[in-house]
């Protein structure tokens, strides 16, 4: 199985719009983040968590051909906004692409595209979708459980999902008690960091050193970041078995 890091910024994005900071004018290419999502690809095929404003441009850069399902965490604009372009993987199968999510992700994914459930009016082809409301059960998709987890992200709850022993959780500032059970014994932990200071709804980054070392998994990556990260200067304050994603990166497991 190899992890595919497609992007690996917050929100905004880095570079971010107007901005001349030091990482939003570096060359380093590990301080270009696209917003955040990861692709799982086995020989069984492939599944994307979440379809971001860059969706297109991360399949292309990563010469993504195929594409078995997509899983939601939560339905903030910059996890789902890249769904239309699923059509181009719809095109070529001719057949619905599964995405999965929780009934709220769900709900906001009809309204924010329901041309996409409504009957078509010309031949002009939409991405063909078929949607699976996730409760807290596993489920399989090539050949692998897909646990949900729910963890919060400020008044709103986000899905991470575990599978393969790894766990991904984007978008998160507290792991309630329920959930913890799947953070402990972990071989993989890929987890929301977002900048020094605090946030109401995200981990900082000393709050997201905290969480590794309270679950110990056996390494742990962090992602959804900011401006605030200058790739080379974090990484070498980071204790030993923690590194930043960058986008592109690849983890083989
Ligand atoms: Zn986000
Ligand atoms: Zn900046
Ligand atoms: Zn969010």
């Amino acid at each position: 199985m190899e992890i595919t890091f497609l992007g690996t910024g917050t929100s905004n994005g880095v570079p971010q719009i107007g901005c001349k900071c030091k990482v939003c004018t570096s060359e380093d290419k590990k301080n270009k983040r696209y917003r955040s999502s990861i692709a799982i690809t086995n020989d069984f095929g492939r599944v994307i968590i979440d379809t971001t404003q860059e969706f297109r441009l991360q399949c292309i850069r990563e010469d993504i051909r195929t594409l078995n399902a997509v899983l939601y965490t939560h339905h903030h604009a910059d996890h789902i906004l890249g769904l239309d372009d699923v059509r181009a993987f719809t095109e070529m199968t001719n057949k619905k692409l599964p995405i999965y999510g929780s009934r709220e992700t769900l709900e906001v994914i009809k309204q924010a595209f329901s041309y996409l459930f409504k009957k078509p009016i010309n031949k002009s082809p939409v991405a063909l979708i078929e949607i699976h409301e996730i409760y807290n059960e596993p489920f399989n998709l090539i050949n692998t459980d897909f646990t949900p987890i729910p963890v919060k992200h400020g008044r709103i709850e986000c899905l991470a999902y575990k599978f393969n022993n790894v766990v991904y959780c984007t978008d998160c500032n507290k792991i309630p008690k329920e959930s913890e059970k799947y953070f402990y014994d972990l071989d993989l932990l890929i987890l929301d960091a977002l900048r020094y200071s605090p946030h109401p709804t995200h981990f900082s980054l000393n709050q997201a050193i905290k969480t590794i070392e309270k679950y110990k998994p056996k390494k742990a990556i962090f992602t959804h970041m900011t401006h605030n990260f200058d790739y080379d200067e974090i990484t070498n304050i980071l204790p030993d078995g923690i590194m930043l994603a960058y986008d592109g990166l690849k983890i083989n497991l």
